[in-house]
Formats: C-alpha cells, sequence, structure tokens
C-alpha cells in the first residue's frame, strides 16, 4: 500500500517517535508498505512519521542512487540507536521527501555505528560511512522529530519561508501522493 507522504509544517514530524515493542505491530507489513511509498516517490531513505506514523523505523534504499561502491543496500531499520559518531563532518546538498523542490546543504560526521533491528526482529550492529551514514542520519532525525531545515541559519529560513510555506499549503510540483497540513 502506498502511503501519501506528510509535507513540511505537519506537527507529526516535530514529534518524537516511540520505539516498537516486538508483536506490537506489523514490522513486515509496514515496512513493505513504507518500500512501496518511497519508491512511488523516487525516495532513498522513507521514516515512519513520514507516513504520519510516530514509530521508531526508517527503510534506506541506495539503489537510485547508482553508485557501484554502495550498489544496491536495501534495509529496515527497527529501533535505531546511533552508538557513536566519528570521522570528520561533511557537507551535502540534502532533500527530503517532505520538503520537495529545497535541497540544502547540511554537515555531518562521515562515520557511524548503529544497533537496529530488521523486520524479521533480528538484531544488527554495524558501521557505515559515506553517504549510507548520511541517509542514515537524515533518517534518524526524523524519529526525534528534527528535520534538516532545522540545522539552517535563520538568515536560510527566512529565505526559505515562502517556499516551505506553500509546501504546508501543497502547493509543490511532483507526482506522488502527499498530505498536507494546511491544503484548503
Ligand atoms: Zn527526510
Amino acid at each position: 500500500m502506498v502511503y501519501p507522504i506528510v509535507m513540511y509544517g505537519d506537527p507529526v514530524l516535530k514529534k518524537k517517535a516511540s520505539p516498537i515493542e516486538k508483536g506490537s505491530i506489523d514490522i513486515e507489513q509496514l515496512s513493505d508498505d513504507m518500500f512501496e511509498t518511497m519508491k512511488a516517490a523516487n525516495g532513498i531513505g522513507l521514516a515512519a512519521p513520514q507516513i504520519g506514523k510516530l514509530v521508531r523505523l526508517f527503510v534506506l534504499d541506495a539503489s537510485p542512487l547508482e553508485d557501484e561502491e554502495i550498489g544496491d543496500f536495501r534495509q529496515t531499520f527497527v529501533n535505531p540507536v546511533i552508538v557513536e559518531e566519528s570521522g570528520n563532518e561533511w557537507k551535502f546538498e540534502e532533500g527530503c521527501l517532505s520538503i520537495p523542490g529545497i535541497r540544502e546543504e547540511v554537515t555531518r560526521l562521515e562515520k557511524l555505528k548503529i544497533k537496529y533491528f530488521d523486520q524479521e526482529w533480528v538484531a544488527h550492529e554495524e558501521e557505515f560511512d559515506g553517504m549510507l551514514a548520511r541517509i542514515i542520519q537524515h533518517e534518524y532525525d526524523h524519529l526525534n522529530g528534527v528535520l534538516f531545515t532545522d540545522y539552517l541559519s535563520p538568515f536560510k529560513k527566512r529565505i526559505l519561508k515562502g517556499r516551505l510555506g506553500n509546501i504546508s499549503k501543497g502547493k509543490v510540483d511532483i507526482d506522488y501522493r502527499i498530505k498536507a497540513p494546511l491544503k484548503k
């Protein structure tokens, strides 16, 4: 099932998501639905709050990046905990399915170690760097109610205010299903 993606300005994107209790929800179904929703929007990462569900789960599919080194890495992260971030800071222009049409540079650390469960509740502890680490950091932020725009300077935010307002009203030029908080 393809869910509409919640747009910037919806309070659900600013809330902290709750951990998932084993067996409390059908994680495989939710994970499948999120991959389907993300694919329909040509995304590489999607967090549950972006479909209006305040649970700690995100999915990642690196195949649209067409990066030889990363390949077609695809994973569901349930109750993820970033235990360590390291390496140098690097800047990259990030985008977000909930903030279509806007891309801005965000500074993050290049490496991380993360613990999580997959959709079959198998525990993992892995290290990531570069692009995969960045996608994970971005999606992990969503579970804590943090958007990439929260890292921008007040000046940048002021410049983007009008466009962000339009996104909240659903005035966006995209071809995936959305749920905009201020749409009339
Ligand atoms: Zn995002």
